[in-house]
C-alpha cells in the first residue's frame, strides 16, 4: 500500500521568494518538506507560461500540443469566437462574464481539454485510488458531481448560471459550486485572497475523515498577491500558503507524523517577474481588421489578437495566403516595443523564432540534443534564444527548454498562427485594458517567469526520482509520471 500523496500547487511561487520565506522562518512546513527531500529551483513551465496552460500540463504530464489548452485568451476557430478564462475582470466583461465563467468552469475541462489525454484524476480513478481535489482549474476525473445548493447565495447563483453536473475526482470541493461532503467550509465564491483558506479547510476535513489517497491541494492566492504587489512581496503570500499546509498537517497529527505517513509534492506552475511597461497590440495592429469580441461570435476580421499577460497570439482568420499573412503579422508584432520573440511555423515541420537578435529555424529530429534528450536540427541565429552548442548539446539557459516548449505551443491545434513572448519588464495589455504596472506577471518563454519551484519528499516508486540529479532539466511534465510511479502505475503514453 502506497503512502498517501498530496500534490500542492502554489500558483506562481518564485524560487528565490520561497527560499527567503524559509530563511525568515515563516514557511516551516515547506522548509520541512525541502529538508527531508529534494528541491528544484528551476522547474520549467509550459509555454505560454500562463496558469491554464501550465495547470493542464501539470494535470496531464503533456504540453499544449497534447492537452490543447493554448493560452489564457484564445480564438476558437471551430466556434468563430474568443475564449477568455479570466485574464482580468474587465477582460471577462468584454466577452461576457457568464460566458467567461462557463468557459473556465465547464468548457475548459469538458470541451477544450483534449478528451484523449487523461488527467491525473482519471488515471488514478481508473486504478481505484481514492482521488480528491480542491478548487483547481483542472479537475476532470471519473466521478459525477452535482452543483451544491447548500447556501442561499449558492442556490441563487447556481440555479441561474451553473446547472450541469461535472466529472471530477472522487472527492471534489470546488469553490461554492461542488462539494462532495458537507464539510462546513465556505468557498466565498472563489474570491482572491479567500481561496487558500477554503483549500486549507476542506483539505483538513478530508484528512480528518480519511477520504483520500491522492489529493490535489491548490493554493492560488500567491499568484494574485504577486500580480498586485510584485514578486518581491511573495514572502508574505508564501507564508500564508504555508499556514494552510500547516492546517492540513495538523489535521494529520503534526508535522513529523504527517511527513512520515504522507508523500508530498509542492510545486509552482510558473514563476513571476516585475512589470514596468506595457505592450499595446491594438496599436501595433491598428491598420489591420481585428475580429472584435461581440457577445458570442466574433465579428469579421482578418486576424484575431489574443493577449495573455507576457505572451500573446495572433490568429490569421482567412485561409488564402495564411502563411504569408502570419509572416507579415510576426514582423509587425516584433516591431512593437517590448516584443522579444515572434514564433510561427513556416511549414508543418519547420518552426521559426524571430527576434531582434536574428531568426532561428528549427525542426524536430537531427544531430543536436537538448537537456531533455530531444533531437533537433537548426538553421540561422541561435542568438534568437541566447543559445549555444557544447559537445553536441543545445543549451539555452535564458529560454529553458526553448525548442521543446515552442514546438509544443506551435503545434497545439488550437493555438494561434503567431505566438509572442514579451521582453523583460513588459506585459501585453489584455482585452479589458488591464495589466500589472509595478506588479508581477508571467507568460513568456524567458526563464524569469518560466522557472518555478518544485520540492518533494516521501515519494515511492521504481524510477528512483528522489534527488534533483535524476533529471538534467525538470519540467511540469515530470510531475504526473512521479505521481503514477508512486502508486505503482505505468506512466501514461507520451507523458
Ligand atoms: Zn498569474
Amino acid at each position: 500500500m502506497s503512502k498517501k500523496l498530496v500534490l500542492t500547487v502554489i500558483d506562481g511561487m518564485k524560487p528565490a521568494m520561497l527560499e527567503r520565506a524559509i530563511e525568515s522562518g515563516t514557511a516551516p512546513t515547506l522548509k520541512a518538506i525541502r529538508d527531508r527531500g529534494a528541491y528544484v529551483d528551476d522547474c520549467v513551465a509550459a509555454f505560454p507560461s500562463v496558469t491554464p496552460v501550465c495547470a493542464a500540463s501539470i494535470a496531464t504530464g503533456t504540453g499544449p500540443d497534447r492537452h490543447r489548452i493554448p493560452s489564457m485568451n484564445w480564438f476558437s476557430r471551430a466556434e468563430g469566437r474568443y475564449v477568455e478564462y479570466g485574464s482580468s475582470f474587465s477582460a471577462s466583461r468584454k466577452f461576457g462574464v457568464l460566458r467567461s465563467l462557463t468557459d473556465t468552469v465547464y468548457n475548459m475541462n469538458a470541451v477544450h481539454l483534449a478528451a484523449e489525454t487523461p488527467t491525473c484524476f482519471e488515471l488514478l480513478d481508473d486504478a481505484g485510488i481514492r482521488t480528491a481535489g480542491t478548487t483547481y482549474l483542472m479537475y476532470r476525473g471519473r466521478h459525477e458531481h452535482h452543483v451544491t445548493t447548500d447556501s442561499t447565495l449558492a442556490r441563487i447563483a447556481n440555479a441561474t448560471v451553473f446547472r450541469d453536473a461535472v466529472k471530477g475526482p472522487r472527492e471534489l470541493f470546488y469553490a461554492d459550486l461542488f462539494a462532495s461532503r458537507r464539510s462546513g467550509c465556505r468557498g466565498q465564491f472563489a474570491m482572491p485572497g479567500q481561496r487558500d483558506v477554503h483549500t486549507g479547510c476542506v483539505g483538513a476535513y478530508m484528512e480528518e475523515h480519511d477520504l483520500y489517497d491522492f489529493m490535489l491541494f491548490s493554493l492560488p492566492d500567491n499568484d494574485t498577491f504577486s500580480h498586485r504587489n510584485g514578486p518581491a512581496a511573495q514572502v508574505t503570500s508564501i507564508a500564508a500558503a504555508d499556514r494552510q499546509l500547516e492546517r492540513l498537517v495538523h489535521a494529520g497529527g503534526g508535522l513529523e507524523r504527517f511527513l512520515d505517513e504522507h508523500a508530498m509534492i509542492v510545486m509552482a506552475d510558473h514563476s513571476h517577474t516585475l512589470v514596468e511597461e506595457r505592450i499595446r497590440l491594438d496599436v501595433a495592429f491598428a491598420d489591420w481588421q481585428v475580429a472584435r469580441p461581440n457577445g458570442g461570435r466574433a465579428t469579421d476580421g482578418e486576424i484575431a489578437i489574443c493577449p495573455a499577460q507576457r505572451s500573446a497570439m495572433v490568429y490569421v482568420l482567412r485561409d488564402e495566403d495564411r502563411a504569408a499573412v502570419a509572416a507579415r503579422a510576426a514582423k509587425v508584432a516584433l516591431a512593437a516595443p517590448g516584443v522579444d520573440l515572434a514564433m510561427r511555423l513556416s511549414s508543418p515541420r519547420v518552426g521559426v523564432i524571430a527576434s531582434a537578435r536574428g531568426e532561428l529555424h528549427f525542426s524536430p529530429g537531427g544531430d543536436l540534443v537538448d537537456l531533455r534528450g530531444r533531437r533537433w536540427s537548426i538553421d540561422g541565429e541561435l542568438a534568437a534564444i541566447g543559445g549555444r552548442v557544447e559537445d553536441g548539446r543545445l543549451l539555452s539557459p535564458e529560454y529553458p527548454d526553448a525548442l521543446g516548449r515552442v514546438w509544443s505551443a506551435l503545434t497545439c491545434p488550437t493555438a494561434g498562427d503567431v505566438l509572442l513572448s514579451a521582453g523583460p519588464a513588459y506585459e501585453f495589455v489584455d482585452w479589458g485594458g488591464a495589466w500589472h504596472p509595478s506588479g508581477g506577471s508571467h507568460g513568456s518563454l524567458h526563464r524569469s517567469d518560466s522557472e518555478g519551484a518544485l520540492l518533494w519528499c516521501g515519494t515511492e516508486g521504481g524510477r528512483g526520482w528522489d534527488t534533483r540529479d535524476a533529471l538534467d532539466q525538470w519540467t511540469l511534465r515530470d510531475v504526473l509520471p512521479m505521481v503514477t510511479d508512486h502508486f505503482g502505475l505505468p506512466s501514461p503514453a507520451g507523458a
